[in-house]
């Protein structure tokens, strides 16, 4: 049997659909029928090389919502609904694995990276990672939680109990996190890339307290700020705006270079940190809230064909919320 996958080949080609045999899973291995894979920012920084060893061909495609086709005894059953995020291995017996920390494994490997992604029809995925969701649930609007909102998520308990909340970059993460801020009864403030009209509306339609360009100094200092675009520019910016004791949290893989900044913005005991992939217990903490909230992500819907157009129109910053691609339509548990 034979399944669709867009594959890259070399840095810097396009991906092309491809044919390939469809993939026998290992010993501990389950194989998911996709339904729906949404495009993150990271699988940019995949397809242009941004990533050390990238072993190619690569298929990227980290958030996605499918059915499990072949189960093993430890995985969810056959039919069952599956989330499969960034994590796909951890060693399982690092001190970091061992402390909670998996996220942070040396062993790890992810999904549309260092493992195949979702840009596929058919995925073999380790039978630990893959997340429960609701077997009721809409494929198009769940399969970006599964990074941008978890992500987000993480990055959001790295700041306490601040009220204050600047997000710095308003697509595919932030869109999902502001209505988790919603949710807790915390206010956020939404930088865009300057003129991004289209993304400071969403913000205000999802109930920031203010929305504009980054440039722009918020009316009160911050409590917190996570910075979601890979702007290493916006750091010092961010940090300007967070008060004393303040957090600014990096929530991208990859940002480009930090310029050099004055002490006296870090000074004050505010604090800079990254965040880095997600754990398993993040997913499941994250998907009961997402359930509980009623969190939704917005979506444009491209066939699996087309995720060159979704990657470039990402890119480009013409995707307000996020991008999704099609793979399969919905089936029903039975099938
Ligand atoms: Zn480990
Ligand atoms: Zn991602």
């Amino acid at each position: 049997m034979f399944v669709r996958a867009m594959v890259q080949n070399r840095q810097g080609e396009p991906l092309r659909l491809t044919t390939l045999a469809q993939p026998v899973p290992g010993p501990r291995q389950a194989l998911i029928k996709v339904e729906t894979c949404a495009v993150c920012r990271t699988d940019l920084h995949v397809v242009d090389g941004e990533l050390p060893d990238i072993p190619y061909p690569v298929i990227p495609g980290h958030q996605v919502v499918g059915r499990v086709a072949t189960a093993t005894k430890r995985s969810p059953p056959v039919g069952a609904r599956v989330g499969v995020p960034w994590l796909g291995f951890t060693c399982g017996k690092c001190d970091d694995c061992r402390r909670g920390m998996e996220n942070l494994c040396d062993e790890a490997r992810f999904t549309g990276y260092t493992l195949p992604g979702g840009y596929a029809e058919y995925l073999a995925v380790d039978e630990r990672f893959c997340l429960p969701v609701d077997d009721q649930c809409d494929a198009v609007a769940t399969a970006p939680l599964l990074c941008g909102g978890l992500i987000g998520y993480r990055a959001l308990t790295m700041t306490g109990e601040a009220q204050r909340v600047g997000l710095y970059g308003f697509g595919a993460a932030a869109h999902i996190l502001a209505q988790v801020l919603n949710h807790q009864g915390k206010s956020f403030y939404a930088f865009t890339r300057p003129g991004d009209l289209a993304a400071q509306a969403l913000a205000r339609e999802l109930g920031a307290h203010w929305a504009g360009d980054s440039d722009t100094r918020p009316d009160q200092p911050l409590d917190a700020a996570i910075i979601f675009a890979p702007v290493g520019s916006l750091v010092p910016t961010a940090l300007s705006h967070v008060r004393k004791g303040g957090i600014v949290v990096c929530g991208g893989i990859h940002m480009s270079d930090i310029p050099s900044f004055p002490y006296e913005i870090l000074w004050g005991e505010r604090q800079l940190r990254s965040v880095a992939n997600l754990t398993r217990r993040d997913g499941i903490e994250f998907l009961t809230i997402a359930a509980a909230a009623d969190i939704h992500a917005r979506t444009r819907v491209f066939p699996l064909e087309q995720a060159n157009q979704a990657l470039e129109q990402l890119r480009s910053g013409r995707i307000t919320g996020s991008a999704v691609l099609r793979v399969h339509e919905p089936a029903a548990a039975s099938d």
